[in-house]
């Protein structure tokens, strides 16, 4: 094509101005709620990437009259596109309870209710309502932390990787702190306790080896400079075989002996429900760890606690002071909405409320294989009942935990195993992912497989009418 013939293509395409009073531009404005500016931003990106289209002599040839009309059929759906939620809601088909790419724990309806009005309103997040002073956030919900965990002193910090960092920065920078080399662990790829340390300004000094560490290897260890013997709970494997490690009993006796250190257990997950009753794990109670005498203790708050991210430390009194009082403490302080869920959160395992069916991740971990089986049933029959076009399976499953809790418990469950007539597993999953709310599945033997024990019922119309809208292709 030859320059000339460029030239009057470009000049035939509209001006911006024009298509701003154009009614086809008022009237994605109006359906779509935009500002004049949003929509023609989009505008503008169409016309020059049609410019750039001719320029190239990708397009040879339009009429003005289609050219409008494309520009304002492909600035709508740029607008869709820009409306999406980006955080969106999943339905995690996975049965993988605190599933750290689907934002772990759901939290309590309860939970959610006192997020949703301390946002929407004035709170006395650092206010002492009774003297009309300045309060701390910091004490705002010590006193449930206190009653839930036995502790003396409480505090909550962003997650527990700012748990482990303020404790580290805080009491043992430029000394010394003991920890095993098997417990030398990495969590969810960036946070390593070994860097951690570094980062901190404690010194590590590891001890035993990655089987085996005996009590001497830390009493060995102890010297003037230790701050802290760390003891680091080992979330995400397991070692099995030839193996030793120190309870949490015996550090302590080491620690009474001397004094003049700090013993800190990170407990990661830091469970206040007593899964062990159900023969689930064996994972400690965190009352049953301050009882034995531990220091400090830290853990998640949306792990198996089932509430908001967040760090929570609780111990001895002097330490969380010291603790409160650190600069870090302010970098790393958390939000009035967190602080609001973490109080609901604790406030159903403080009363008679029952944790097993308020809290999602406590029922979630303890769901009965009957009703999870129920509900597979009830999915296969209202599918056939709508459509011919899959095939389903009942099979038994086995769940994971997830969050790097927990490793080696595996949950028995019932999945839905299912195939498409047309569309191979691959690509009928990532339909699925197109619905809106998400759906997500595992792939297992060419098959999409749908674990019930993660799906409420509440979920179970939206999770039917996502695979009904295959039916549409
Ligand atoms: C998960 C975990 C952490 C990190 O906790 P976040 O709340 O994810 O920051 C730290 N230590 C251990 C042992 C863990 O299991």
């Amino acid at each position: 094509m030859e320059g000339q013939k460029i030239n009057q293509y470009l000049r035939q395409l509209p001006p911006v101005h024009q298509l701003q009073n154009d009614d086809r531009f008022k009237t994605i404005l109006k359906d779509y709620q935009l500002t004049s500016d949003q929509l023609t931003k989009f505008i503008q990106q169409e016309v020059s990437g049609l410019r750039k289209n001719v320029r190239s002599e990708r397009l040879t040839s339009f009429s003005c009259q289609d050219v409008e009309e494309v520009i304002f059929e492909n600035a709508k759906k740029k607008v869709v596109e820009w409306k999406e939620d980006r955080l969106k809601q999943v339905i995690n088909g996975t049965g993988t309870i605190l599933h750290t790419n689907l934002g772990r724990s759901r939290l309590s309806e309860q939970a959610v209710d006192h997020v949703a009005n301390i946002a929407r309103n004035y709170s006395n997040l650092e206010y002492q309502v009774a003297e009309g002073e300045r309060g701390s956030r910091h004490n705002i919900i010590e006193d449930l932390l206190k009653e839930a965990t036995g502790a003396e002193a409480a505090m909550v910090v962003n997650n527990n990787a700012a748990a482990v960092f303020l404790i580290l920065s805080a009491l043992a920078k430029d000394q010394e702190v003991i920890v095993s080399r098997g417990q030398l662990v990495e969590i969810g790829g960036s946070f390593r306790i070994s860097s951690i340390m570094e980062e901190s300004g404690a010194h590590l000094v590891e001890v035993g080896t990655t089987n085996k560490t005996h009590l001497f290897d830390y009493e060995n260890a102890v010297r003037e400079n230790t701050a802290m013997i760390m003891k680091v709970h080992t979330s995400n494997f397991k070692t099995i075989g030839f193996t030793e490690t120190v309870t949490t009993d015996a550090l302590v006796k080491i620690k009474n002996k001397q004094e003049n250190f700090i013993f800190y257990e990170d407990l990661g997950s830091g469970s206040l429900y007593d899964f062990k009753k159900h023969g689930i794990g064996d994972e400690p109670i965190v009352k049953e760890v301050i009882e034995s005498g531990v220091d400090i203790v830290s853990f998640s708050g949306d792990k198996l606690l089932g509430g908001p991210q967040a760090g929570v430390i609780v111990g001895k009194k002097g330490i969380i002071n010291q603790l409160k009082k650190h600069q870090l403490a302010r970098v790393l302080r958390v939000d009035k909405m967190t602080l609001a869920a973490l109080e609901q959160t604790l406030k159903i395992y403080l009363s008679d409320k029952d944790a097993l069916s308020n809290l999602p991740t406590i029922r979630d971990v303890t769901r009965s294989l009957e009703g999870i089986k129920q509900q597979a049933e009830d999915f296969i029959s209202d599918i056939y009942s709508k459509t011919s076009s899959y095939r389903i399976k009942l099979q038994e499953g086995i769940s994971q935990i997830g969050g790097g809790t927990m490793p080696g418990v595996e949950l028995p469950t019932y999945v839905a195993t299912i195939m498409h007539e047309s569309f191979p597993a691959q690509e009928l999953a990532a339909k699925l992912r197109a619905c809106t709310p998400v759906i997500v599945t595992r792939i297992h033997d060419n098959r999409v497989c749908v674990d019930f024990r993660t799906i409420d019922t509440k979920e179970m119309s939206s999770l039917v009418k996502g695979f009904l809208e295959m039916e549409q292709y």
